[in-house]
């Protein structure tokens, strides 16, 4: 599995349309100071379904919504396309190209596709939790976030080693399956009381 393209539109200084091409190995995004290189790891961490304006440097998520310049003005809506080369079949799905978009309008809502069918944010982290590259982000180490890993907490460790393990998403699941559980536990209780009622 790897990286193939990355298209950004309307998604922080990326106004125009615009594509990265990756290749398997090493890719390096070079540029001068402020040209946007940041803002392209940004674009990745967003697509994967990142929920934290501030780890996107925003102060909240319609920050990554192209601001407008001197000689443009601003966008209405940010997009971006990632699609990942899954020959392997590393992602559990039965495509060998995979493309993931996700969509911010300015208006507010927000939407995620995968190979253009829409889907929910769930379905995103799901695609991608066996692969390390699920919710926290620990994949992306962005500058300055060095430090917070080595200097994490053994909790916070132990969820970086269970992301990375593709352990989380079954805990998610167990969350999920526990508090249905509990929910009919109540029901239950509430069936048998008015049945004592009746009798
Ligand atoms: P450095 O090498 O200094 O870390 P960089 O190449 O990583 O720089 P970025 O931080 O990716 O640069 O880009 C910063 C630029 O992106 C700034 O000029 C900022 O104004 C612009 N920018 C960020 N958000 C938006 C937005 N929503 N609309 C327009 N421009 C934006």
């Amino acid at each position: 599995m790897h990286l193939r393209t990355l298209t950004l539109r309307g998604f922080k200084s990326f106004a125009s349309a615009t594509t990265l091409h990756f290749e398997p190995g090493i890719n390096a995004v070079v540029g001068p100071n402020g040209s946007g290189k940041s803002n392209v790891v940004d674009a990745l961490s967003w697509v994967m379904g990142e929920q934290g304006a501030k780890t996107l440097r925003g102060g909240n998520m319609a920050d990554v919504i192209f601001a407008g310049t001197s000689s443009r003005p601003p966008l209405g809506r940010a997009e971006v396309s990632l699609t990942i080369d899954n020959s392997d079949g590393a992602l559990p799905i039965e495509y060998t190209e995979v493309t993931i978009s996700r969509t911010l309008f300015r208006a507010g809502g927000s939407e995620y596709a995968i190979n253009g069918s829409s889907c929910r944010l769930l379905d995103v982290q799901e695609l991608l939790s066996d692969t390390g590259m699920g919710r926290e982000m620990h994949v992306i180490v962005g500058q300055g976030r060095l430090d917070s890993v080595l200097q994490a907490t053994p909790e916070d460790r132990r969820g970086f080693i269970e992301e990375a393990a593709g352990v989380l998403k079954h805990r998610r699941r167990k969350d999920k399956a526990v508090r249905k559980l509990e929910a009919m536990a109540a029901n239950v209780a509430r069936v048998t009381d008015l049945t004592a009622e009746i009798r």
